[in-house]
């Protein structure tokens, strides 16, 4: 619980709230709850709700494990999107960031999670086998591995790529590029070995 003095009761404990939440420390969270007492009680009260919301009408689509209140979920039963192409993420938050980019019209699998034998989790915590009779019905020609390039990531498409690479489908991994502006001196390895990996022929 973040130090708060004297404040009262109610606003100590909201301040203690938003201070759970991730990125949000004491000071931003009190920035917050101060914010909020000077809005009108039908602002509050939206926010609220709102949070209500996510927790009763939001679940996981039954084919992909992303986020949805429909099940299928809108990017399931989209026509316009390539069932041939599956791109798999580790959580439902990654499939909003490569929707955000536009650059990517398939479908997806999350994951939930990526293998992390230190944290106990490994493949059978995961949608792997979820993943594998999917890829049995609906025989894609393509899976993309769009794990973190981190550990915990590469470990999860390490493991993926020798496991269905067997099932006769192609499997791929993102090419992670060097960030715009950056230097090679300050990349780290992994960043660096992947963009040298995912380097394409220019003209
Ligand atoms: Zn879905």
């Amino acid at each position: 619980m973040p130090r708060t003095g004297s404040i009262a009761g109610p606003v100590a404990a909201l301040i203690n709230e938003f201070s759970k939440l991730p990125t949000v420390g004491p000071k931003t969270a009190a920035r917050l709850v101060f914010y909020l007492l000077n809005r009108p009680r039908h602002e509050a009260q939206a926010l609220a709700e709102a949070i209500l919301n996510v927790k009763d009408c939001v679940r996981f689509c039954s084919l992909c494990f992303s986020l949805t209140e429909a099940d299928p979920c809108d990017l399931c039963t989209d026509s316009g999107r390539d069932a041939a192409t599956i791109c798999v993420v580790a959580e439902a938050k990654d499939v909003y960031a490569i929707e955000r980019t536009g650059a990517f019209k398939g479908r997806y699998h999350v994951l939930g999670g990526l293998i992390s034998p230190m944290d106990g989790i490994g493949p059978a915590q995961l949608r792997v086998k979820e993943l594998v009779e999917r890829i049995g019905r609906d025989a894609p020609a393509e899976i993309i591995l769009a794990t973190n390039p981190n550990a915990e990531g590469e470990a999860t498409a390490l493991y993926l790529s020798r496991l269905l690479q067997p099932l006769g489908t192609a499997v791929t991994r993102l090419a992670y590029g060097l960030p715009i502006g950056g230097d090679l001196d300050y990349a780290d390895e992994i960043t660096l070995a992947r963009a040298v990996e995912g380097r394409r022929s220019l003209g």
